[in-house]
């Protein structure tokens, strides 16, 4: 894969492990999501949890936010590993967590992380109490915990406190720097009250999501520069379709070309007829596109032009993708490397046939006014040439045969001969 700017070393941080994934520097990013089904259905949870966990989500969020909630984890978890999904749960929790965690042990020795933010976990005199209490719980569990700041959900005590101080100050600064000295200064005091109870250094993550790209970034470097915690990354209300992709893109992109970001959400409000899986794909194809990690086959396309005559071109290249989206839970069990693999579908004979002998394996379309025919080129060489009809199925004929000569089988299969 060819990057064209070097990616900037990875900030140092602890290694934190939360179930069988390892966060941290060293470590690849981790991509996590989160449910949006009622955690009490532990049946539909279980199902969501598995659906995020096949398509690539290595940790997968739940909310924990009621009684119900709390007693259908371990049923969630035994559905999980009759379905033979291993993922990590962690358990979000707000105002309550240190009841549920109390109240269902059952569910705290289950999750493998918690998620609490420092600006819901109580009230008044009652916050410390509640943060310590669930602190306690990470330590008699051995759990890791999120501490996650949220814009929406600020601590408005240290807010209050910061705005007074800026207020009397020779020289205030603007509304919105307070406002973000509040959420780094929240996150980082809050971890520093947990180490003070005892939860150890490498048992922390933190996150502090807002919902404007600027912010988020110049949070992140403040953030990044003033502590050593590993850190979780996410625009937080991104928004749907192409808005949230493209807000979340910008702003995670810049941090994590800086080294900055340790695991990572999409969070896409879902469209009516999309699937929850689609903030997963998002984030395994932000880290692929800028040479980070290899999830899937990459899929090079032209944009088409003017010299694209029909449609055919745009549902082969949809037809590619879908089969390599179909295709990989297999393939990634069976051949090793298969994440590598490069494929391109190019629509005239402009850019076609150079896109194509990049890649693994590449057709190039016939454009305006050329032969029907379409040149099919494997490992930089011109293989066949492919017409008709059934050029679709061929050309991913062409794909399965690759995949099975080109990656070493992790199981050969057994000889029942
Ligand atoms: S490769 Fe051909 S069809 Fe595709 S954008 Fe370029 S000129 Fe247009």
């Amino acid at each position: 894969m060819t990057i064209s700017a070097e990616v900037a070393g990875r900030r140092k941080t602890p290694t934190v492990q939360v179930g069988n994934i390892s966060i941290g520097s060293g470590h690849p990013v981790v991509v996590q999501s989160m449910t949006n089904t009622d955690t009490a259905d532990a049946k539909s949870t279980a199902r969501q949890v598995a659906e995020l966990a096949r398509v690539g989500s290595e940790l997968v969020r739940i909310t924990v936010n009621t009684l119900e909630a709390a007693q259908a984890v371990p049923d969630i978890a035994r559905r999980l590993e009759m379905m033979s999904c291993e993922v990590p749960l962690i358990g979000d929790f707000h105002y309550n967590g240190h009841q549920l965690l109390q109240q269902v042990p059952e569910c705290a020795q289950i999750l493998a992380k918690y998620r609490i933010n420092p600006g819901n976990v109580g009230f008044g005199r009652k916050r410390d109490d509640q943060f310590a209490t669930i602190i306690e719980l990470a330590l008699k569990y051995e759990k890791p915990v999120r501490i996650g700041v949220n814009w929406g959900s600020l601590d408005a005590s240290l807010l209050a406190r910061l705005m007074d101080e800026n207020a009397s100050g020779s020289k205030p600064r603007d509304a919105a720097v307070v406002m973000r000295e509040a959420l780094i200064r929240s996150a980082i005091e809050s971890a520093g009250q947990a180490e003070s109870l005892g939860l150890a250094h490498d048992r922390i993550v933190l996150s502090c999501k807002v919902s404007d790209v600027q912010d988020l970034i110049s949070v992140y470097r403040a953030l990044g520069e003033r502590c050593d915690y590993a850190l979780h990354l996410g625009l937080t209300e991104a928004g749907m379709g192409s808005k949230g992709i493209v807000s979340s893109t910008a702003a995670l992109a810049v941090l994590l070309q800086e080294g900055i970001g340790d695991t990572i959400r999409i969070s896409l409000t879902p469209e009516p007829d999309q699937p929850r899986t689609d903030e997963v794909l998002v984030a395994q194809e932000l880290l692929q596109s800028m040479g980070m990690r290899a999830f899937s086959p990459m899929v090079t396309a032209c944009p088409g032009c003017g010299r694209t005559t029909s449609t055919f071109f745009q549902s082969l290249a949809q037809d590619v993708q879908n089969f390599v989206r179909e295709r990989m839970p297999e393939w990634k069990v069976q051949f090793e490397g298969v994440e590598n693999l490069s494929l391109a579908v190019m629509g005239c004979v402009v850019n076609g046939p150079g896109e194509s002998r990049h890649a693994d394996i590449g057709i190039s379309l016939p454009g305006t006014g050329e032969k029907p025919v379409a040149p099919v080129f494997v490992d930089g060489k011109k293989h066949v040439t492919l017409r008709g009809e059934e050029l679709t199925s061929e050309f991913l004929q062409l794909i399965e045969e690759y995949v099975h000569k080109h990656y070493p089988q992790r199981f050969p299969a057994e000889d029942h001969t």
